[in-house]
């Protein structure tokens, strides 16, 4: 085990030299596709967490052999249970969404719904994985309180925006944008069959077809902002739709990449900090995407 720990800490510190230098790393890609919160789930001292937390990269390479040594999950649920252990979802209420919202409704038929990964959705998009979900409604949570105001940008499949309107109930409002018009048709006929359907029906919950890096003005400001695509900077639309007291999470960066989280003060004034790094498809033109950027 020693042994084992030691190769892995000598690669994790090639790793994050390459990462100052910005050289592209193939592995660096792979891992982050799968990256994971940086909390750990386990507080055990074993050998794999020590190590961990020196190594954010060793730290996301050993839970994720921990999580998928404990075999495949068939249901919604088992995949809640699964994140809960593994430290993604850290919330009662975070669990209660994920569990009432099937993520295999929002996944392409015959694509695994239960694995702890991305997966394409078409037109180069993907859906999350389950934990960037959890983790981003773990940040957003207390602004997505019943009543508040929500907006997703790229809401792709309609997963989140489907979790943020059962969160912010039928006095709210949850908003979502995304630039491929086939992707709302479809999201809009998954949410259709979800929990979140009388929602939509009711207009508490509505997914458009747009250009989100200009936000959606109409129900501005928001309590609540997440951004499922990384932009290069934090469009200046989407931190004026920013109701004081607001948050917004927003992925910023190109190849590399850092989950922001964007506090706007009560007093106007803005404040951000990284959460993890992450890996999500650009926020781009339509164009530019669909050429495959
Ligand atoms: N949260 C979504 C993420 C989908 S991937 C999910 O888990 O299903 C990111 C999405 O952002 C894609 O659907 C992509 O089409 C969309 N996107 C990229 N640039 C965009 C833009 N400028 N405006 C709106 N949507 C955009």
């Amino acid at each position: 085990m020693a042994a084992v720990a030691s190769r892995f800490a000598g690669l994790c510190a090639s790793l994050k030299n390459r990462r100052r230098e910005r050289t592209p790393a193939v592995f660096i890609h792979s891992l982050s596709l799968c990256s994971s919160p940086l909390s750990p789930a386990s507080s055990s001292a074993s050998p794999y967490t020590k190590l961990a937390s020196h190594c954010h990269f060793f730290h996301r390479f050993t839970t994720r052999m921990e999580f998928w040594s404990q075999g495949s999950i068939d249901t919604n649920e088992g995949l809640v249970e699964q994140l809960k252990q593994y430290g993604a979802i850290q919330s009662n209420k975070v669990a209660e969404v994920m569990k009432t919202i099937n993520r295999a409704l929002f996944v392409p038929e015959g694509s695994p719904a239960y694995v702890d990964s991305p997966m394409p959705i078409g037109y180069n998009a993907t859906i999350s994985a389950p934990h960037m979900h959890a983790t981003c409604l773990e940040l957003l949570k207390e602004h997505l309180q019943p009543g508040m105001r929500a907006l997703d940008i790229g809401s792709g499949t309609g997963y989140l925006t489907a979790c943020f309107a059962l969160m912010v109930g039928p006095h709210g409002h949850a908003v979502g944008v995304e630039h491929i018009p086939e992707l709302v048709a479809s999201s809009i006929s998954s949410i259709k069959k979800s929990a979140a359907a009388s929602l939509l029906e009711d207009g508490v919950l509505s997914v458009h077809v747009g250009d989100g890096r200009l936000g959606w003005p109409e129900l501005a400001p928001y309590d609540a902002i997440h951004v499922g695509a990384a932009a290069p900077e934090i469009p200046p639309a989407l931190l004026e739709q920013l109701k004081p007291g607001g948050r917004m999470v927003i992925p910023v960066g190109s190849y590399f990449q850092d989950l922001k989280v964007v506090d706007k003060n009560p007093d106007g004034s803005i404040s951000v900090h990284s959460a993890t790094s992450v890996r999500y498809v650009p926020l781009t033109s339509r164009g530019t995407q669909l050429q495959g950027y």
